[in-house]
């Protein structure tokens, strides 16, 4: 199965993103539930990711960088730089805030991808967490290197935490043809975030999801030059999500409950060290 969706633009804070999930044909790859490929944009010290302070429930944001650096902070007190190649992960639970915005420094390119995996019942009403991990596993296949940012590939594991059975992988791809091991009770997807990717005949390039299906043991992809794509895959997430701005949920009350404690400042999202304005979370239409 090869199945193409159009990512669709979007702008977040001052970034372009490429929002390839949730799409109304395909709402999640495992428990993966929301992509957006940002950038790339040319960051200045005054100018990059400036997304000011906003409220998560029942998700994890991965935020991977393929070129550049940001500056995370949270209402835990964390307060991360990343740069390309490393996992920041942020676990929800029943609340958290944070912020991403420019390190003051940085000037150049800024690019990657933030996604989010759907927390499963028994950890989503739980207390929020945040990992960083500056360096990542490495699987060298032929005309390909794989970072495992989480989960398994080819036998090597992320030290990331994972509340499902789900992986992440970035697929550096020098050129030529290469076969990446997959889980085959695993359904799978590719992002493309540079350069072209041949699958199955079909060539997929930035601004797409390509959904691959479940039953597959290995991917055969090739490409014409440096290429790098993300390959998101996970048991099918079989608990009904109910997902409103930045609130991963069951129901339509839950999302309420949390969008009114947010505007309330009540207490339950805590408080995040930013400099950035707030972000009041929009009415409910
Ligand atoms: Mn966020």
């Amino acid at each position: 199965m090869l199945e193409i969706t159009d990512s669709h633009r979007a702008q977040v804070g001052a970034m372009q993103v490429r929002r390839a999930l949730p799409r109304r044909a395909r709402r999640t790859v495992g428990a993966w539930c929301f992509a957006d490929h940002m950038g790339p944009m040319t960051a200045t010290p005054d100018v990059g990711a400036d997304i000011g302070p906003h409220p998560h429930t029942g998700l994890q944001t991965v935020t991977w960088l393929t070129a550049g650096e940001l500056l995370h902070r949270d209402s835990l007190g964390s307060e991360q730089p990343i740069r390309a190649g490393q996992l920041n992960l942020m676990t929800a639970g029943h609340g958290v805030s944070h912020a991403e915005q420019s390190t003051g420094s940085y000037e150049g390119t800024l690019a990657g991808i933030q996604l989010w995996v759907a927390q499963p019942e028994g950890t989503r009403h739980g207390p929020p967490a945040f990992e960083h991990h500056a360096e990542l596993p490495r699987v060298d296949l032929a005309n390909a290197v794989a970072t495992v940012i989480v989960g398994e590939l080819g036998g090597t594991s992320s030290p990331a935490r994972r509340d499902t059975d789900h992986v992440g992988a970035e697929l550096a791809l020098p050129g030529g043809a290469t076969t990446i091991p997959l889980q085959p009770h695993h359904e799978h997807a590719l992002v493309v975030l540079e350069g072209a990717v041949d699958v199955d005949g079909t060539t997929v390039t930035p601004g797409h999801l390509a959904y691959l299906g479940t039953d597959r043991d290995e991917l055969g992809l090739r490409s014409d030059g440096p290429s790098t794509a993300i390959l998101l895959g996970g048991t099918p997430f079989d608990e009904q999500l109910f997902m409103w701005w930045n609130f991963v949920a069951r129901t339509s009350d839950e999302v309420d409950a949390a969008r009114t404690a947010w505007n309330d400042d009540d207490g339950r999202f805590g408080t995040v060290d930013s400099p950035l304005a707030r972000i009041a979370a929009p009415p409910r239409l």
